[in-house]
Order: structure tokens, then C-alpha cells, then sequence
């Protein structure tokens, strides 16, 4: 059993408990919140399309624009405490979510292996996302639920 004073805060707090730099040290980069989603008007189920955000860098692969991404983007909605249990559409390993739920993190989460690249396999670009454009039919890049 861990000793609870060393546990590292993402074991030990709840999201509540976090302070500005923890909140920011649990996303772990995945790109999925930054791929688009499409709702079908009859059930209002939601489907996962690897079409990015158009501010999205995907060889970079980060936000284009941090910084100002509320400003650039309709639609990217900054993720608070309310949010995390609003937004179910996020995906089943976004480390706010399993929080949320007081699950564990990941093995593979960077904050775990202390190593940034790690969340690559997981994430976006291991469903080859493309980046969005006016010629893009989103119905035609749907993917499985990750
Ligand atoms: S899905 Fe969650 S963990 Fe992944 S980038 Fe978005 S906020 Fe961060
Ligand atoms: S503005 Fe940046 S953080 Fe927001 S959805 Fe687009 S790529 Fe993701």
C-alpha cells in the first residue's frame, strides 16, 4: 500500500483538489477531444470521425494556437469540473474523465512514465486523422469509439 503523503497528487486528489498546474498536467496530449464528433439527428447518437480541428498541427501534434484556442476556434470549449461530467463524448481514456469517475490514470500517461510521447499509440494519430476543409464529408472519416 502506498503511503498516501508520497502518493503523486493524480492517485491521491480529486479533481476538485487540483491546483491550476496539476488541472494542466493530467490532459495527456491525446488530440482526441480535437477530433470532430458528429450527432445523428434521430437518436442524437454520437460518432468519432479522425478529422481534426483545423487549428490542430498534426505533425506537430498540439494545438496550433493554445494559448488563444478559445478565441480561434467556435466551439473549443475550455474543460472545467462541470464540464468533465457534462462532456460525455469524451473519449473512455481522457485522464479528467476517469478522475471524474475515481479511476486510475493510465499506465501509458505521460505524468506515469515520465515520458511525453508515450500517449502517441493512444491517441489521435493513431487513427491517421486528416485535418479538416470545406471538401471534407465528416460522415466519410468515421472511426470506432477509442
Ligand atoms: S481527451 Fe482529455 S486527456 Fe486527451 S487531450 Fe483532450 S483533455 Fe487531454
Ligand atoms: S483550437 Fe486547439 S485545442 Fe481547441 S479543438 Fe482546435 S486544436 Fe483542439
Amino acid at each position: 500500500m502506498k503511503n498516501i503523503e508520497t502518493a503523486p497528487f493524480w492517485e491521491t486528489k480529486t479533481l476538485e483538489e487540483l491546483t491550476p498546474s496539476e488541472w494542466e498536467a493530467l490532459c495527456d496530449g491525446c488530440g482526441l477531444c480535437c477530433l470532430h464528433r458528429i450527432q445523428d439527428e434521430d437518436d442524437d447518437a454520437i460518432y468519432l470521425t479522425r478529422v481534426a480541428c483545423h487549428c490542430y498541427d498534426i505533425e506537430g501534434r498540439v494545438c496550433s494556437d493554445y494559448a488563444n484556442r478559445h478565441e480561434r476556434v467556435e466551439g473549443c470549449m475550455k474543460l472545467t469540473l462541470e464540464r468533465v461530467g457534462e462532456f460525455d463524448w469524451l473519449p473512455e481514456t481522457c485522464a479528467y474523465r476517469l478522475r471524474h469517475h475515481g479511476k486510475p490514470i493510465p499506465s501509458w500517461h505521460p505524468l506515469i512514465t515520465n515520458n511525453p510521447v508515450s500517449v502517441h499509440p493512444y491517441g489521435m494519430h493513431a487513427l491517421d486523422p486528416v485535418l479538416e476543409n470545406d471538401e471534407l464529408d465528416l460522415e466519410d472519416y468515421i472511426v470506432d469509439e477509442v
